[in-house]
């Protein structure tokens, strides 16, 4: 027996979860990963199906940590090894990879690191799995330190019938084979039962405890926009909306190449990504997007397997999907961390019509039906009035209890209008042209065109020409399109699209049928919602200035280390640091995201940009709580909700020492002066004071002229933090001047909420 067989359970962690909290800074586990990790300490084989962002590494991770050995992690893009492994040794854990980047020293040293027992987490990939010499070496390894299992991530891969097969994982069965005794722990994001039950049989599970957990990920908020002629500045207005990373996805290498140049030349921080670049390029845009150094990745399906970045806030698709499966995973690649992410697909007719067209062009008859059908799911996904998410889950054999109040159809449901005389109109005027022609010319007919075709075809002389002229061309679209959708009439596939009538058309024309039509409003900005997860940010300026600090102070640690910013700190711990303030290591030790290997690290260099921000800004370290006072949200133009706490903290006898000498006359230099505090420190106490409706002559600290210049930079409400106020502004403005006429700006904005 090898000594990867005991299960040890270690004496220094009497729980799980302390062991959590020790080395991933966690307090409790995601739903699953528990049962998954109790089994992989049992040494019992597992297939663990999560959807992206369920927490999958850890199910591999922690019980590497509590085992004898090493745990092998078979991973398929060698690219993304070194990240996982740079986030794994910062959080203080021993990992390494091997693969054909190293050279022979490199490997050798590894090797012998690993023999001696130094190393927990070793990530290879499967063409690695294949060369004798290395399999000698797990030989080797598995007799002396032991190997405490094998987790083969991504593991859909195995199977034709998932949308990554790849052969080389076709052999992995033969680690079964070659070293029996060890366990195998499965993961996958893929949703479908056929390729779940082909994954356990390819890699010779045995009896394997399958956890699979919800596909629901409350986080997304899902939409669906119709794409007009306009589609690139609807793109750009979405993408300028968001704010963090995202991803936009395109049909083909050209799109991609297309717009990720007009984007770049809007102004955007952009790069391109597809399987047309050569390796070193693609590899190189990769980095950048996942270190933070450029905004958006627009892409074609051939970006985002494996990739590990969990703050991507918008996955934009800005061409049709081609199935609702492929849809779920790319659009799942936003918001793994939990906090809130927005997907958004544009749907325009012409882009299903280019799909069908590369459909047809399959040499095989089967997979072109299997594709057309896969397409219509997803036009019929994209047409849908009813919850998103409802059909999503239902596809992958879930059911979702009520609505999810995430997604557009939920929270801006479009009104259903009965439009059976217009489609009786619609259906006649096909009958009268006999079936003969297309959509756009029975609507040409309708509105009464006199265009050549219309008269050459003597379709002016038909009892339909003209009599639909109350519609616009864009409405008699809609319906046109609603009653193919709905299968009220048929259009030939051919690839010259001719509407003919079916049975339900007839029904429809002699009265038996009505027919009913959603009408798309123009679509609002909607909010996203936080999730209970998710930390609930109060977007308080001081907090949003804070984090602006503390963001920049990670990617100067990301950046001296060469990793990328999500692995010294999530979003969700920065935002926890800026609303919480921390004073002390022990209370910044709190913050979920803090492990001990992190709070050694970072802890101290954290804290004292927080003190100095707050010293600065004359700020306690802890916030005055806000419980009493829900925000409010002011009213805005953009779909960034920008919020404010409605009542400020309360004036304590410090501020009123500042209001009565302020009153007196005295500057601020004075007061400061006279107090012994800096002059930051009176500022913020005007701040407050004039937050709390004190009456301070504005006038006498700001200049008018000065003050309407920085009040049409807070009407436009894209910013309300100092920092981006200021930046605006330029330099010639102070930033105790900005926060002044701020606060002003905002007391009149939130009586005007108020009343
Ligand atoms: P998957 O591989 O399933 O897509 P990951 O393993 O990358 O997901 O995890 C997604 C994110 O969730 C990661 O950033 C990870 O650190 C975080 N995470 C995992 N488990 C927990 C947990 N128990 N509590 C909080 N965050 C977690
Ligand atoms: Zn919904």
């Amino acid at each position: 027996m090898t000594m990867a067989q005991a299960a040890t359970p270690v004496a220094d962690f009497p729980s799980l979860e302390k062991a959590l909290k020790h080395h991933f800074g966690y307090d409790e586990f995601r739903p699953g990963q528990r049962r998954v990790i109790e089994a992989a300490l049992k040494n019992q084989d597992t297939l663990v199906i999560m959807p992206t962002g369920g927490g999958k590494s850890l199910c591999y991770q922690l019980p590497a940590l509590l085992k004898i050995g090493v745990m092998v992690v078979v991973s398929p893009l060698i690219a993304l090894m070194q990240d996982q492994v740079a986030g794994l040794q910062d959080n203080g854990i021993a990992a390494t990879f091997l693969n054909s980047s190293l050279d022979g020293e490199a490997l050798r040293q590894r090797e012998a690191a690993l023999l001696r027992g130094d190393i927990k987490l070793l990530y290879v990939s499967p063409e690695r799995l294949q060369n004798l010499g290395f399999i000698q070496f797990l030989n080797n390894l598995s007799q002396t330190v032991g190997i405490s299992g094998f987790a083969i991530d991504e593991a859909h891969c195995v199977s034709e019938w998932g949308h990554d097969f790849r052969p080389e994982y076709r052999r992995l069965h033969e680690l079964r084979e070659r070293f029996p005794q060890i366990s195998l722990l499965a993961l996958t994001a893929t949703a479908t039962e056929r390729v779940r039950q082909d994954i356990a049989q390819q890699l010779r599970l045995r009896d394997p405890l399958v956890q699979v957990s919800s596909f629901n990920r409350p986080n997304l908020f899902y939409e669906v926009r119709p794409k007009g002629r306009d589609g690139y500045q609807q793109l750009l207005q979405q993408v300028r909306s968001q704010t963090g990373s995202g991803i936009i996805y395109c049909l083909s290498r050209k799109r991609v190449d297309e717009l990720a140049l007009k984007l770049t030349q809007d102004g955007e921080s952009v790069l391109p990504y597809h399987a047309g670049l050569a390796d070193e390029v693609r590899r190189d845009n990769q980095t950048r997007f996942i270190r933070d150094d450029v905004r958006l990745m627009v892409a074609t399906v051939a970006f985002g397997m494996g990739i590990n970045k969990p703050d991507v806030r918008f996955v934009i698709h800005y061409d049709i999907p081609r199935n609702i499966e492929g849809y779920y995973q790319e659009s799942g690649r936003a918001g793994r961390d939990g906090e809130p992410a927005h997907c958004t697909l544009f749907l325009a007719y012409g882009d299903v019509a280019t799909a069908e067209y590369l459909i047809g062009q399959k040499p095989d008859e089967t997979e072109q039906r299997i594709a057309r059908q896969q397409l219509r799911q997803m036009v019929d996904y994209a047409e849908s009035t009813v919850c998103r998410r409802q059909i999503q889950l239902s596809y992958f054999g879930e059911t979702l209890a009520g609505l999810c109040h995430q997604c557009d159809n939920c929270t801006n449901p479009p009104p259903i209008e009965d439009w059976t005389i217009e489609a009786q109109k619609f259906l006649s005027c096909v009958a009268r042209c006999q079936e003969r022609f297309g959509m756009m010319h029975i609507i040409d007919v309708l509105r009464g065109s006199k265009n050549q075709k219309v008269v050459n075809l003597g379709h002016d002389k038909l009892s339909t020409h003209g009599i639909g002229k109350d519609r616009s061309v864009e409405e008699w679209k809609l319906l046109g399109r609603s009653l193919l959708h709905q299968r009220f009439v048929d259009e030939t596939t051919d690839g010259f699209p001719v509407l003919k009538l079916n049975a339900a058309s007839w029904q429809i024309l002699r009265k038996q049928l009505t027919v009913e039509v959603a009408v798309p409003k123009d679509i609002k900005p909607v909010e996203t919602r936080s999730t209970t997860e998710s930390v609930k940010f109060d977007n308080a300026p001081e907090t949003v200035a804070l984090l602006t600090e503390l963001k920049a102070l990670r990617k100067r640690l990301a950046d001296q280390q060469s990793v990328p910013p999500y692995v010294v700190f999530h979003e969700s711990t920065l935002k926890q640091m800026a609303q919480k303030r921390p004073k002390t290591l022990a209370e910044f030790g709190q913050l979920s995201g803090v492990g001990s290997r992190k709070l050694n690290q970072y802890g101290d260099a954290f804290l004292d940009v927080i003190h100095q921000f707050c010293a600065d800004n004359g700020l306690p370290t802890q916030p005055i709580s806000t419980s009493a006072a829900p925000p409010i949200t002011l009213p805005s133009n953009t779909n960034q909700p920008q919020t404010f706490s409605s009542r400020p903290q309360p004036v304590g006898n410090t501020h009123r020492l500042t209001l009565q000498l302020f009153q007196q006359g005295h500057s601020i230099e004075a007061i400061a002066q006279e107090r012994g505090l800096k002059p930051v420190t009176i500022a913020t106490h005007l701040e407050l004071l004039i937050l709390n409706g004190e009456s301070i002559n504005l006038d006498a600290l700001v200049p008018p002229a000065r003050q309407s210049t920085i009040r049409q930079v807070l009407d436009t409400k894209e910013t309300f933090a100092l920092s981006d106020l200021r930046e605006r502004l330029g330099d010639s403005y102070s930033f105790d001047e900005i926060r002044l006429v701020r606060a002003d700006w905002q007391r009149e904005q939130s009586s005007v909420s108020e009343s």
